[in-house]
């Protein structure tokens, strides 16, 4: 897809529809929440935003983050004009919004993940941008677009999220441009920063702290995993998106090589997420279905959590 293929698309439709993924993380927020606006206010249409469950509380502050829509809010035979995923790693992780997508007129998928297959009808893949934020950043500049601080928070958000604050191997002199323009259009960097990282709820904390000392760790603590069960959220009235930042953690262990977390989605299904420092495990997340980036992925295992961590360690062994 080239830039003008994004204006046409949208001066074209009579109705538009942007899909956040499944949970959702800073980068697949903002980057909605910044097409929204830069859609309502330079073509004066408003797209209908959709979230695929809650939205993580320390997110809340995105502007017009709160118009956003869960899929059931949608008529059952709804059909969008032109519908955009956004931060969409595949086509399932828009969840139960995915149908809708597919019934829309016209699709697009704008994205950085490199395990993306370019589903749609028009799609701009950018594996070397560190976030969505960043490819439309480089748009909305390319296209003229006015970028107003608003925009320009959600934009920051972005990518201060998906860089871990401007630390992951991700993180290019291009982020650092991307980044001072934004600044200078009225972001106040330490803002958005207290909101992103530092405005964790207390039991989010308290599960993290449970969590690692739960670690385990194998071949010379080179791999260093933990099980997050059901009654473990249970037990600190957790919400789904408590368990953030608990593999990074992991990571941070000098001998950590390759750091997993496993979470007990149902009693036969388990979530993993996956970061590493140099191996590819968009590959080992790739093994069970899954995808991501190459230092950081995740997957679903259709497994009891005890057996998708015995697969999953036999399948981390292979890279090491
Ligand atoms: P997470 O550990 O859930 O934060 O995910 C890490 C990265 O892998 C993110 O960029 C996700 O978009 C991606 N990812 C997670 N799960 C999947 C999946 N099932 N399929 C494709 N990509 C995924
Ligand atoms: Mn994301
Ligand atoms: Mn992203």
């Amino acid at each position: 897809m080239n830039y003008q293929d994004f204006t046409k698309n949208i001066v074209e439709a009579d109705d538009i529809v942007i899909f956040s993924h499944v949970n959702p993380d800073g980068d697949t927020l903002g980057s909605m929440v910044a097409l929204y606006q830069i859609i309502k206010n330079n073509y004066k249409k408003e797209p209908v935003m959709v979230v695929a469950g809650d939205i993580p509380d320390i997110y809340k502050f995105l502007p017009d983050i709160s118009k956003a829509v869960t899929f059931d809010k949608i008529s059952k035979d709804k059909v969008f004009s032109l519908a955009i995923a956004i931060d969409i790693a595949a086509k399932d992780r828009m969840g139960m919004g995915t149908a809708i997508f597919d019934r829309a007129k016209v699709k697009m998928n704008i994205d950085h993940h490199k395990t993306n297959n370019g589903f749609g009808d028009y799609s701009l893949i950018r594996p070397e941008a560190c976030s969505a934020g960043e490819i439309l950043f480089d748009m909305f500049e390319e296209l003229g677009l006015s970028i107003n601080k608003e925009i320009a928070d959600s934009l920051y958000t972005s990518i201060v999220t998906d860089t871990g604050g401007f630390r992951f191997e991700n993180t290019t002199a291009k982020t650092f441009q991307i980044a001072s323009k934004l600044v200078e259009y009225g972001v106040h960097a330490g803002e958005i920063a207290r909101y992103c990282f530092e405005s964790k709820p207390k039991p989010m904390v308290l599960l993290q702290a449970n969590a690692l000392m739960n670690a385990e760790f194998l071949e010379n603590e080179k791999i260093a995993y933990t099980c997050i069960t059901i009654a473990d959220m249970a037990q600190l009235h957790a919400k789904e998106d408590y368990t953030e930042g608990i593999v990074g953690a992991l990571r941070q262990i000098k001998t950590t090589e390759v750091a997993a977390v496993l979470k007990e989605v149902t009693s036969q299904s388990t979530k993993v997420s996956l970061r590493s420092k140099h191996v590819d495990v968009s590959k080992i997340a790739a093994a069970f279905n899954g995808g991501g980036h190459a230092f950081a992925a995740g997957c679903t295992i259709q497994k009891p959590i005890q057996i998708a961590k015995d697969k999953l360690i036999e399948e981390i062994k292979k890279y090491l």
